[in-house]
């Protein structure tokens, strides 16, 4: 393909993806083929010779739009939104066509740069505290993610980090491999499964702290565990396997020990807005406990994060002012394609610290860069979306559209609510219902097997006090009104008694 046939190819596709994206709601959102479906429909080799540009395109139809599941169609009511817009989507062909690795200020200053600024445009847009702000006499900064996994566990493994050398410090004959053994990280029972993981590579042990009747963590509830934790000699800084039950249990550690819990406690991952039901930790409560405590607070608000540009959102975050490091997804909700997850540190030394490894071949004389923040080298010029999107939205643009999901949300609220045989199971607070049949979680399953086996609205579940709870999320960027009165109907229709 030379660059005339790119110009001809570029138009026809960009007028595909926006046939694709107005007509979107003519397709089934969620797609009706087995798995496995595809393999039978393409050659089992890559061809030896050159295919022709239209079978391609013909293929496309044929072939993968119908395994797709149209997470931008306004009927995609599940998980949380994956964000799409226009000027994100030019932006990135621009990204393509630059086709930088930018893993230092070298490689492409332009790359660097520009993240570094946009994170501190959106880190002002959410009001963070100076410290976090490159830009300022702060010690602190923001870097692009993959995802909000990827920034839990960079945070946790800073954290162990510095834990390791805090130890070292007043125990230089600790070998670190002792010390890890002894460290134990919390987090809220209701944190998204990511944390968990982040605990199981870093190799420390990961303490769920219980929630209360709203699914919040807060601060009476962790300082309990604590406590209990210190005083029973129920430390969990070393761990056994069951065998009979294959699970892991706290051992009982010696009472002399107990003084080691210092080192051991080292991190606590606090949720602004948990996957299952919109629920935020009490961080006001937990901050201070977790200064005192020594411990690195991490804030996981993948998908709330973003609402905090609106004002009357932004009070959900108070308490950020005692945060180690905080992540949220513009992938999700500030209508910046995925990926894009960003983080922001307090101490930029706490994190390039940890991950520093200086390569000759790497080394120039402007070492600023965001690779020793992430785990691969190479960075894609992802700003670039933030870019476009900030400057053709405007702050009040993006604002609108977080307010139109937020009321579109209530709306199906106030339905569900309306009608006796339903019931809401958690308190709605942004895009996100959580609602449920009034009885047995078979029937909530059939439910939601009925609503899948539909196609024509899609929506996954949770749970939530043991009960098998439906998730309605306002998705799409075009969702309106009517898509919501839509899916109710077929809610409705699709509902059965016991
Ligand atoms: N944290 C929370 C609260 C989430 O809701 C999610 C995903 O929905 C994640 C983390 C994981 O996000 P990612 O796919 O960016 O790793």
């Amino acid at each position: 393909m030379d660059a005339a046939e790119f110009r001809r190819r570029g138009r026809e596709m960009v007028d595909y993806v926006a046939d694709y994206l107005e007509n979107i709601e003519q397709r089934p959102v969620y797609p009706d083929v087995e798995p496995g479906y595809l393999r039978s429909l393409i050659p089992t080799e890559a061809p030896l010779e050159p295919d022709n540009y239209d079978d391609i395109i013909k293929d496309v139809e044929r072939i993968i739009m119908p395994g797709v599941t149209h997470w931008q169609s306004p009927y995609f009511f599940a998980y949380f939104p994956a964000a799409s817009s226009y000027p994100a989507m030019l932006a990135d062909m621009l990204c393509g066509a630059i086709g930088c690795i930018g893993f230092s200020w070298a490689a492409s200053p332009a790359c660097t740069e520009l993240e570094t600024v946009m994170l501190d445009w959106l880190g002002k847009m959410l009001k963070l505290p100076e410290h976090f702000i490159a830009g300022t006499h702060g010690h602190g900064g923001g870097v692009i993610q993959s995802t909000a996994s990827e920034a839990t566990l960079m945070s946790l493994l800073a954290a162990r980090c510095k834990a390791v050398r805090r130890v070292q410090e007043t125990n230089p004959e600790r070998l670190e491999a002792e010390v890890l053994s002894k460290l134990v990280a919390y987090s809220s029972e209701q944190a998204h499964s990511s944390v968990e993981r982040a605990s199981l590579i870093g190799g420390v042990m990961m303490r769920k702290v219980p929630t209360d009747n709203t699914y919040a963590v807060g601060g009476g509830m962790l300082k309990k565990m604590l406590e209990e934790d210190r005083a029973a000699g129920l430390i969990p800084f070393y761990v056994r396997k069951d065998k009979k039950k294959n699970s892991i249990h706290p051992v009982h550690y010696h009472k002399a020990c107990v003084n080691d819990l210092c080192a051991g406690v080292f991190q606590f991952c606090a949720t602004l807005g948990t996957t299952s039901s919109c629920a935020f930790d009490h961080i006001t409560e937990l901050g201070p406990i977790c200064n005192e405590e020594n411990m690195w607070m991490h804030i996981d608000a993948a998908y709330a994060g973003s609402a905090f540009i609106c004002p009357e959102f932004r009070p959900l975050l108070n308490g950020i002012e005692f945060a180690d490091s905080f992540n949220f997804n513009p992938h999700k909700w500030l209508l910046i394609n995925f990926d894009c997850s960003t983080m922001w540190v307090k101490k930029r030394q706490d994190i390039i610290g940890a991950f520093k490894v200086e390569p000759l071949y790497l080394k120039h004389e402007n070492q600023e860069s965001g690779r020793h923040w992430q785990i691969p080298l190479g960075r894609r010029f992802r700003s670039l979306k933030m870019w476009f999107v900030f400057r053709l939205y405007g702050i009040e643009g993006l604002q609108a559209h977080i307010r139109k999901q937020v009321v579109l949300a209530k709306e199906f609220e106030s339905l569900v609510r309306a009608d006796k045989r339903f019931e809401i199971c958690a308190e709605v607070v942004m895009g996100l219902v959580c609602f449920r049949l009034k009885g047995s979680n078979e029937l909530n399953q059939l439910l939601l097997k009925r609503i899948t086996e539909s196609r024509t609205i899609h929506l996954v579940p949770c749970q939530l006090s043991g009960l098998f709870v439906l998730r309605f999320a306002v998705c799409s960027r075009v969702t309106d009104s009517g898509h919501v009165q839509h899916a109710w109907r077929q809610i409705t229709q699709l509902s059965c008694e016991e």
